[in-house]
């Protein structure tokens, strides 16, 4: 016979496995498995505050797939979907581990660096344009034809607290960097001010 106890303690444990699943569908994107949005800004506000209060920078990165419209005409959405996946996996090996990647939305993604200032990000995302160019290689059982096909994203960076003091305008300002590496010919990185 199970005693009463050792059911009241699987329940429990039940529960407790159940409320972190819920919490990590809460905050994870379940296609890339990066942040959702809602972790990035609840994060950015609070290491905004903790570098105002000891007097550090921080920068984060918008980035955006190139074309991405073109690509899902051409090779249909699940290769697009495949390579939301594979972008994401590369971001995760690339970026170092006290950076925080969100899934934006659609095809953009944005990383908190906390405690760089923007050329550092830029040096790390710039590092990230080069492993995608190396190592994203769509495989023939995905889209047979896509072989050669080479996806590459535009960035822009911007800075606390040089370029703005606020999460919201610090996010714009990363956002009109991003357009003008789109309008300058793409597959770039901008630092907002440069
Ligand atoms: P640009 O270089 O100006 O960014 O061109 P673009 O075509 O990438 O333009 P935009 O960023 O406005 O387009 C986003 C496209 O990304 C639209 C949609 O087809 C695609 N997209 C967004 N989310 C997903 C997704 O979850 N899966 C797939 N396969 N495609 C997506
Ligand atoms: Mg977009
Ligand atoms: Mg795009």
């Amino acid at each position: 016979m199970i005693d009463s106890l050792t059911v009241l303690a699987s329940i429990s444990l039940m529960n407790a496995l159940l409320y972190k699943r819920m919490e990590q569908l809460a905050r994870t994107d379940g296609q890339t498995r990066l942040f959702k949005r809602n972790v990035f800004d609840e994060t950015l506000s609070e290491e905004i505050g903790r570098a105002a209060r000891h007097g550090l920078r921080l920068s984060i990165a918008m980035l955006d797939i190139d074309h991405f419209r073109n690509f899902n005409n051409k090779y249909g959405h699940i290769t697009g979907d495949w390579v939301l996946r594979e972008m994401a996996r590369l971001i995760r090996e690339t970026m170092p581990s006290y950076t925080l990647t969100a899934r934006w939305g659609g095809e953009e993604f944005v990383v908190l660096f906390p405690n760089d200032g923007a050329p550092a990000a830029a040096t790390r995302i710039n590092q990230l344009q080069k492993v995608l160019a190396e190592q994203l290689r769509i495989p023939a059982e995905i889209a047979p034809e896509a072989g050669a096909e080479r996806v590459t994203f535009s960035a822009g960076i911007s800075q606390f607290p040089d370029h703005a003091q606020e999460a919201l305008e610090l996010v714009r300002l990363a956002d009109e960097a991003l357009y003008r590496a789109k309008n300058t010919g793409r597959n770039r990185v901008i630092v907002y001010g440069t």
